[in-house]
């Protein structure tokens, strides 16, 4: 039988959080002063991660995203890479990263058997860069997306749109990224847990990108992919492809087939979710990678989470969980789950 939840969708992609940290603190993910961190000894290893993944592996996962908070901070990311590269059954490796460590690293990680990169990107103006995340290194995440751009065959530009912050930038960017041979995917603010700024009247929706985009380049054409990937792609009358992920308007719940491993090894079915499977204190006491399997296959079976979907038929749409709730539990916090 194949493993599929109450909803009909596969077990196909897993995103592995590799830490909570980061080095920016972008507003819409990370805007509070201070936060609370996992216990470093929680952390899995980079042996507990491979065997985990091999589990997933086995019930179906064939696409693995390293994300974070920012993975480029776990030292030596290029081993994990590495001991993932080989399991044949992963047929799609990916890093998301802010890119602000990645010209330094991106060579040994493609070395390592890294196939796609993606690098989030949300300003070309140094100045708003420094507005939006605090930090100052808005030159080093252009320098990361050069290396990306030469060494990787497949670059993506990931960029939250904000009204009244960066929405006046979505043709820049998509010039940007071409001159790079990448795509850039325009993603709707969205309301998940540490989004505490989060307000209704400053998501753009797909609509309004889509009909910004045609005001300057003309009609875009659908391009008719059937696929279970979050983004929306597009066809410039150049032949430009640019995405959108419609999470807050346009929830795609009814086709996912997404999981996410937390840095100490909690597995969340919803990105929305507001607790998950402890896979690290069963590894650490000796389960085997059978019983880790059927643990996994179980709660598959039982998921009907549709996160996005929910939150969207809400009425009075506010933040999802106030910054004073998030202190309690740092599983919530996006950072930990990993986007
Ligand atoms: N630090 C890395 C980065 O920024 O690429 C990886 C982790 S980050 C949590 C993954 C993705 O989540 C980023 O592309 C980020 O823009 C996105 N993200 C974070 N908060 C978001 C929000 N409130 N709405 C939409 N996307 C968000
Ligand atoms: Fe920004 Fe990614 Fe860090 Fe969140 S985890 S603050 S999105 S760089
Ligand atoms: Fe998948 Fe949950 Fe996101 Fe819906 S909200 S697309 S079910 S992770």
């Amino acid at each position: 039988m194949p493993l599929v939840d109450l909803l009909g969708r596969p077990l196909r992609s897993l995103r592995v959080s590799v830490t909570d940290r980061c080095n920016l603190r972008c507003q819409y993910c990370m805007p509070e002063a201070e936060y609370a961190w996992l216990p470093r000894e929680d952390l899995l290893s980079f042996e507990e991660i491979r065997s985990l993944v091999g589990v997933f592996a086995s019930c179906g996962v064939d696409k693995v995203r390293l994300t974070g908070g920012e993975p480029l901070l776990r030292r030596d990311l290029h081993e994990l890479v590495r001991l993932l590269a080989v399991d044949r059954r992963i047929t799609d490796l990916a890093l998301t990263t802010n890119g602000v460590l990645l010209s330094a690293q991106a060579e040994r990680l493609r070395a390592a058997g890294l196939m796609r990169v993606t690098v989030s990107l949300d300003t070309l103006r140094p100045d708003r860069f420094t507005a939006l995340t605090r930090l100052t290194t808005h030159a080093r995440v252009l320098e990361g997306i050069d290396a990306a751009a030469r060494l990787f065959p497949s670059l993506k530009l990931d960029c939250v749109v904000m009204r009244g912050v960066n929405d006046d930038e979505l043709v820049p960017l998509v010039e940007y990224a071409r001159e790079r041979h990448g795509e850039v995917r325009f993603i709707e603010y969205m309301d998940v847990a540490g989004a505490t700024h989060w307000a209704v009247d400053t998501v753009v929706s797909r609509a309004e990108i889509l009909q910004r985009l045609a005001e300057h380049y003309g009609a875009l054409e659908p391009i008719d992919a059937t696929t279970w990937a979050p983004a929306d792609r597009f066809r410039l009358p150049d032949g430009t492809t640019v995405g959108v992920i419609a999470s807050t308007t346009t929830p795609f719940c009814s086709t996912c087939d997404r999981a996410r491993l937390t840095a100490d090894g909690i597995w969340l079915t919803c990105l929305y979710a507001t607790h998950g499977l402890d896979l690290r204190g069963p590894l650490r006491a000796g389960e085997t990678a059978g019983q880790h399997a059927a643990r996994v296959e179980e709660a598959w079976r039982a998921r009907s989470d549709r996160g996005a979907e929910l939150r969207a038929a809400e009425r009075e749409r506010g933040i999802y969980i106030p910054a004073s709730a998030l202190k309690g539990d740092v599983h919530l916090e996006m950072h930990t789950r990993g986007g």
